[in-house]
């Protein structure tokens, strides 16, 4: 009887320990193994959303140690379709090298983060529609003989590590000294000290230096045409959020709120 007893109790535990296992229950797991993450976000009653806090103004954290940006204010629109309340969203910070290591790492449910779809990032992440369109440019010290990136041939030239923009200028340009620095105001930091001679990587992002400091300025001209998306893990766990932000997407165009960002965070 005592032995009966003890097999049941046994099977029990194994029953509940092979549930804990296949949910996974670790805290800062966005999604639960093999879950469809759309049901997972609606269950847990708020999204998870890896924004930059470095690219103003995309994503920045503001005076009052606030997330804001563009790309906050989409993060808290899709928020607002999926629970009628914008503030159900809790920020990770993420950084150019990071954000697609994060995003697979299940600490987050998208990455909203200045990201350029590209074919070599689809085969680790799946992509929404396009929400802005940029191109990479170069910001130089105003007064510099530097007029285009073929002037940087020998000379230091600095982008932000893991960006499409380092990619870019080492095959555009082999002969220029690329340093890679982990945020923008390092870089910028670079630039003003002469350091480097210029920076490289998306015109909406270096123009708010060009804006509010005169001694740097922004050349006009473009090298690459990038779009923004969000990023998610790859596959069917996510294809039914997709299509929600997707549609976020397509109802912003049409109803005129994509050029009411741009208007708050000035990139008209
Ligand atoms: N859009 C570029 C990228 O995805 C650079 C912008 C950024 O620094 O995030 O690599």
């Amino acid at each position: 009887m005592k032995k009966k007893l003890l097999l049941v109790l046994a099977i029990i535990l194994c029953i509940i320990g092979a549930v804990f296992y296949i949910y996974d229950y670790s805290s800062d797991e966005a999604t639960q193994k093999g879950g469809d993450l759309y049901k997972t976000v609606m269950k847990r009653g708020y999204l998870i959303v890896g924004v930059k806090t470095d690219s103003k103004p995309f994503g920045f954290i503001d005076t009052g140690g606030v997330n804001a940006g563009f790309d906050v204010d989409l993060a808290h629109r899709i928020a607002k379709e999926l629970f009628h309340d914008p503030a159900k969203v809790k920020f990770v910070a993420v950084s150019d090298s990071e954000r697609m290591y994060i995003l697979n790492l299940n600490k987050v449910d998208m990455v909203i983060a200045t990201m350029t779809i590209t074919p070599a990032r689809q085969n680790f992440a799946d992509f929404s529609n396009a929400y802005y369109i940029t191109g990479q440019s170069l910001l130089v010290r105003t007064g510099s003989t530097i007029r285009s990136l073929a002037d940087l041939s020998d000379k230091n030239v600095g982008v932000i590590f893991g960006s499409t923009a380092e990619q870019t200028i080492k095959f555009l340009l082999p002969s220029a000294h690329v340093m890679g620095y982990k945020t923008y105001d390092e870089a910028y930091t670079a630039l003003k000290s002469g350091k480097i001679l210029g920076i490289t990587s998306d015109d909406a992002i270096l123009r708010n230096y060009s804006m509010k400091d005169g001694s740097v300025k922004l050349l006009p001209k473009k090298y690459s045409r990038d779009s923004y998306g969000v990023a998610f893990r790859r596959g069917s766990e996510s294809s039914y959020m997709i299509d929600v932000v997707n549609n976020v997407i397509s109802d912003m165009d049409n109803q005129g709120e994509f050029i009411k960002l741009r208007r708050k965070w000035q990139l008209d």
